[in-house]
């Protein structure tokens, strides 16, 4: 399920994100943060950049607080895993059209990336994510992976997609019992979204 509304945060300052790791890190600890949502929005006029009313906004920030939050809590027992999967959102990939060179495999299901567009996200975490032995599927949505989960057993996932879908995938390798970590997108949509592939690397 998508947000109702799109955001861009991919022009926001770095730093916004050091902040979000920290208050993040505050709500890992404490339970509570020392800094609400609507502070950094005001902070760094979130709403102004990206055009967002500040109730979706609020929306926005709290759900990259509770990520970073739980990537924290998990972090140890994700580092003990062994065997790992990556899930990427198909929203991410350079084309949405006939140009995109992915196959779909309904039997897995995920999209098999052909390496067509070297500047490609998808492209790129695909490359990355194999050579440190993940085995990588690209989603149309979350409700694949609960088939995903139960035919290969992984140990430890990471996910990457816009809040609501982390809350699903979040919920499902709970229930699954497998340990999660999450990548958000700084640009939602449903098509050309963005993810910082130096915040995936971190993750990986
Ligand atoms: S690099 Fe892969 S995901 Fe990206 S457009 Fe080409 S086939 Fe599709
Ligand atoms: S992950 Fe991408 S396609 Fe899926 S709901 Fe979010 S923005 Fe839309």
């Amino acid at each position: 399920m998508p947000y109702k509304f799109a955001f861009d945060l991919s022009r926001i300052p770095r730093f916004f994100f050091t902040e979000i790791a920290k208050v993040g890190y505050q709500a890992s600890v404490h339970k509570k943060v020392g800094k609400t949502a609507q502070e950094i929005i005001k902070k760094f006029k979130i709403d102004e950049a990206t055009g967002l009313n500040l109730s979706d906004a609020v929306i926005v920030i709290q759900d990259l607080i509770d990520m970073q939050a739980r990537n924290i809590r998990e972090r140890e027992k994700f580092m003990q895993t062994k065997k790992r999967a990556l899930f990427l959102p198909h929203c991410s990939r350079k084309y949405m059209d006939n140009r995109c060179n992915a196959t779909f495999d309904p039997n897995i299901p995920s999209y098999v990336c052909a390496h067509c567009s070297p500047d490609c996200l998808i492209n790129k975490a695909t490359t990355l994510a194999k050579k440190k032995g993940y085995d990588v599927y690209i989603l149309p949505g979350g409700s694949c992976v609960p088939k995903i989960l139960s035919n290969k057993r992984y140990e430890g996932v990471v996910g990457v997609a816009c809040g609501e879908e982390i809350r699903l995938g979040g919920e499902i390798t709970q229930q699954m019992d497998v340990v999660g970590q999450a990548v958000p997108l700084i640009k939602n949509g449903c098509a050309n979204t963005i993810f910082n592939i130096e915040t995936l690397i971190k993750i990986l």
